[in-house]
């Protein structure tokens, strides 16, 4: 029996093929799992939990028939889908964490996130960052019809869209310094996250420690997903 840990699906109704491969997997590999975890990004984008898409609905009970099945089913929240409220959890079974989280797996500590806070270069980012994670700044979406909310994410989506054009590529990437401190303030052995589509195992000291730094993949061509028994964690491509 495993872990499984997955991010960054982005889900939407155009690429069908995520969606199927997602319930595939929800279906069959999950349902032998200890637990799912999913680090943020699992959907493209999210308006709010009333967003009346079928797609949306279709997904959300496939997630809750996992949990049904006895599979304890934990969500993070992603750059995307953020918005991601209460009635979403409820009804998916999911239990939502903040980020990051902190666990012990098979005798080592872990700390997940999804990723997007450790991309400190990103100046413009993290201010954007700040205020769209403010309960004020929500509810003011939350106030607006899903049509306004629709087209507010799309211009949002274009302007980051035109911005990463011409940002260099070090800058979209997590800070060796944050992603230091942050193991050494919460004293794990291994970092576990997405958001940054760049899946591989770093191994580096934190002072004198040996610890690891686990990038989860997306899943545009294939599937990513780390797997973490009594042997450790082996991060693995999904086939299509
Ligand atoms: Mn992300």
């Amino acid at each position: 029996m495993a872990t499984l840990f997955i991010s960054d699906l982005h889900l939407e109704a155009k690429r069908p093929e995520i969606g199927e491969q997602f319930l595939a997997f929800l279906a069959g590999p999950a349902r032998d799992a200890d637990a799912l975890y999913i680090l943020g990004d699992l959907f493209e984008a999210w308006l709010g939990d009333d967003d009346p898409s079928p797609y949306y609905a279709q997904m959300k009970s496939a997630i809750r028939e996992l949990a049904d099945s006895g599979v304890p089913v934990f969500f993070m929240h992603g750059n995307r889908d953020f918005m991601i409220g209460n009635a979403f959890t409820a009804e998916a079974g999911v239990t939502l964490l903040s980020d990051p989280h902190r666990l012990e797996l098979h005798g080592r500590k872990v700390l997940l996130s999804h990723g997007d806070a450790l991309c400190t270069d990103d100046v413009e980012y993290q201010q954007v960052r700040v205020m769209t994670r403010n309960p004020e700044w929500q509810a003011m979406m939350m106030a607006k019809s899903i049509e306004e909310r629709i087209a507010f994410a799309l211009q949002a989506r274009e302007k980051s869209t035109a911005r990463h054009e011409t940002m260099d590529e070090e800058i979209a990437d997590v800070n060796q310094d944050a992603v230091e401190l942050t193991i050494q303030e919460h004293s794990v052995d291994v970092l576990l996250h997405g958001h940054t589509h760049r899946p591989a195992v770093h191994s580096f000291h934190v002072g004198d420690r040996p610890v690891h730094r686990i990038v989860l993949g997306d899943w545009y061509e294939q599937g990513s997903m780390v797997e973490w028994d009594e042997n450790g964690p082996r991060l693995q491509e999904l086939p299509r």
